[in-house]
């Protein structure tokens, strides 16, 4: 049986009052907004699993999954994309995927061109970030 993935996994990492933000460079419709990093996640793999796997792929660092943030944002083709509270263990996130990347505060994350997906979570974000 083949498998259809379901999840697709979005990261929050904050740091030091900052969210980490990077810029899509793809499809074009997104290209030079920003999204939190993550994926689809693959076959045998938790959503922790998928966190971690993509975060080293996106952004070269190692990190943890830890509770959700906001709610199910459903997607085309019976997906579900869900965030997740984040902490890297070790290394500088890099752009290896994305154009850029940025650490944006409460007040500055209203004035990010996010993409559609990920605005739905901006109060959410937004509550995480005032902690
Ligand atoms: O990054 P990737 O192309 O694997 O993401 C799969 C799907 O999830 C895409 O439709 C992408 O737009 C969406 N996505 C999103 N917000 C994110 C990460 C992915 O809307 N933070």
């Amino acid at each position: 049986m083949q498998f259809e993935p379901l999840e697709v996994v979005a990261a929050a990492v904050i740091s030091n009052g900052r969210l980490l933000l990077a810029q899509r460079t793809r499809p074009a419709e997104f290209a030079g907004m920003w999204e939190l990093p993550g994926g689809k996640v693959e076959a045998g793999e938790s959503p922790a699993d998928a966190v971690r796997r993509e975060l080293a792929e996106e952004l070269g660092v190692v990190a943890v999954a830890g509770a959700r943030i906001g709610v199910d944002v459903p997607l085309p083709r019976g997906l579900v994309l869900r965030a997740y509270r984040t902490a890297i263990e070790s290394g500088i996130p890099q752009a290896l995927d994305h154009s850029a990347l940025q650490w944006v505060s409460a007040e500055e994350l209203a004035a990010v061109d996010l993409v559609p997906n990920d605005r739905i979570w901006l109060d959410d974000l937004k509550a995480a970030l005032a902690v």
